[in-house]
């Protein structure tokens, strides 16, 4: 196709000498010197309010980084109407137009606006600089980069046969209304991804983002704005979601929702569409990435440092708030003493604390109501004499949200946080008898209400062969020797189905294809 063929944008290192490292430290240092005023944009308009929320960082809860201003119901009309209104536009254009526009962004992010994307990101969500770039810079840019190399794919398809005397081809038109966008607090990337996709394929697009992203999200659309995405065709606002829910899932234009975030509220969204199905025009594309309870799973010939990192990194890299992180392992007893040795070394090793930091590994989670929640599940695993606590168990919210890498290890499988989804530092584990691996694969697929990501770690290519195949409805990414965690676009298309999920695979062909919607032309000559 006529466009670049795309690379993984490489991650850089952020050594302490580093070029890279002082572009990001003196970021952070203006990032935190300058209170700034985040407004929505509506039509290519910034929209100012006067009603205002507060940036803060979550590993820094009383200094105000920014204000924004937060719309009600005649904001989401006016985005609605100004997406509308630069749709014929928009969709009109050749789609090496909007590739441009997309392949630029890329670039923006990667160069320019690379230490002021990881520095929002850092202060914005507590991420460490390395989760940062991997997510706000890396992960955006292959987003960007890739799915315009799908885009060309899908317009360049095999057209259907045609006999003799007619001409049969095939038509992707963007979906006839607009694309709601709904985006998380914990990836940068997913924030940027879920609107420009949608967009990308012709598509104009409301997003709104977590109030917990306000701040990442405000430079990706800088960045968005400078590469040239025209007025109306993406509008963020920060609206109540509620408010967006009612006015948006009753619009007889709306046409699909982008959606990551709890498995609750996509369920909910779910059933509003079921029921309001009579008012649109068309039948509304539903594609969403909800929650993760993901494994890892040890088998008896397991290289036990691969174990051990995939337990560290898999369970508090980003403090465990990724939707795959591993949050439930099953190791066998032959090897648990040195696992448990291993991991000890390990924790013991790690700091806790703010981003600016670089050392820190852990950092806080995002806010006080998910702190109140990990902290809720903590004190019951401490003050339960069934589980055992053998890392961590502790939580400080003086200044930040802070929540200590927490280790429970349990003998039933079924324990509460061997089930439920807590989206924290906190890892449980389960240690099984080696006789009854076969058993342990059939615990796991059974309990697995979500199946996002799981892994094995194993040198015995009959129990990879057997456990790929038994927990192959259990995960939609699945890992044989590593973390179930960091799925790279282009390489390990993401998404789960069962809870979930719809698996249509961010950063995919697939993906691509629930933005357009084909028109078959029979032309007889
Ligand atoms: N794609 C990310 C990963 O593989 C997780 C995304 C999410 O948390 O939603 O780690």
């Amino acid at each position: 196709f006529n466009i670049p063929t795309p690379v993984n944008e490489p991650v850089l290192n952020y050594g302490p000498r580093s070029v890279e490292r002082a572009a990001l430290k003196a970021a952070l240092e203006e990032g935190r010197a300058k209170q700034i005023d985040i407004p929505m944009y509506i039509g290519g308009k910034e929209v100012r309010t006067g009603k205002t929320g507060t940036v803060r960082p979550p590993h820094d809860h009383q200094h105000v980084l920014a204000t924004y201003h937060i719309g009600d119901a005649s904001h989401v009309n006016a985005a609605i109407d100004a997406a509308l209104a630069a749709k014929a536009g928009w969709e009109a254009l050749a789609w090496e137009e909007r590739a441009a526009i997309f392949l630029k962004a890329a670039d923006l992010l990667s160069g320019p606006y690379r230490a002021k994307i990881n520095a929002a990101t850092m202060l914005g969500q507590s991420k460490n600089a390395y989760q940062a770039e991997i997510d706000s810079v890396c992960e955006m840019v292959d987003f960007l980069r890739f799915n315009v190399s799908y885009m060309a794919e899908i317009y360049a398809q095999q057209p259907p046969i045609s006999p003799k005397g007619i001409w049969n081809r095939v038509e992707q038109r963007p979906l006839e209304g607009f694309v709601f966008a709904i985006t998380p607090f914990n990836f940068t990337a997913i924030a940027g991804n879920l609107p420009t996709s949608a967009a990308m394929m012709g598509n104009v697009v409301v997003w709104k983002p977590n109030d917990t992203q306000v701040y990442a999200a405000n430079v990706l659309m800088e960045a968005f704005i400078e590469a040239g995405v025209p007025a109306g065709v993406i509008n963020l606002i920060y609206v109540d979601g509620p408010v967006a829910g009612d006015i948006i899932f009753s619009h007889p234009d709306f046409a699909g929702i982008h959606f990551t975030g709890s498995t609750p509220v996509f369920q909910n969204i779910w059933k509003t569409i079921g029921t309001n199905i009579h008012k649109y025009k068309t039948y509304p594309r539903i594609v969403g990435e909800t929650g993760g309870k993901d494994f890892v799973l040890v088998h008896p010939s397991a290289n036990v440092d691969v174990a051990v990192t995939a337990l560290v990194r898999g369970a508090f890299e980003y403090q465990g708030q990724k939707c795959s992180a591993a949050s439930r392992a099953y190791l066998p007893k032959s090897l648990w003493p040195a696992i448990k040795t291993g991991m000890l070394n390990e924790l013991a090793g790690i700091t806790v604390g703010p981003v600016e930091n670089f050392e820190n590994f852990v950092n806080a989670v995002i806010d006080e109501k998910s702190f109140d929640k990990l902290a809720k599940y903590i004190d019951a695993a401490n003050s339960d004499s069934s589980v055992e606590v053998i890392a961590g168990g502790t939580y400080d919210k003086s200044k930040g949200w802070f929540i200590q890498p927490t280790v429970i290890v349990t003998q039933d499988p079924q324990y509460v946080t061997m089930r439920e989804e807590l989206f924290g530092p906190v890892l449980t584990i389960y240690v099984y008898n080696d006789a009854e691996f076969d058993d342990i694969l059939t615990v796991i697929d059974s309990t697995s209400i979500y199946a996002l990501t799981g892994c094995i770690i194993s040198q015995d290519r009959y129990a990879i062969a057997q456990a790929t195949h038994a927990l192959r409805n259990a995960a939609g990414n699945f890992y044989v020797n590593d973390k179930p965690t960091g799925a790279v676009v282009g390489q390990q298309p993401f998404g789960g189905a069962r809870g979930s999920g719809t698996n249509d695979k961010a950063g995919s062909m697939i993906n691509l294809l629930r933005w357009v919607s084909p028109r078959t032309i029979k032309e007889t000559f």
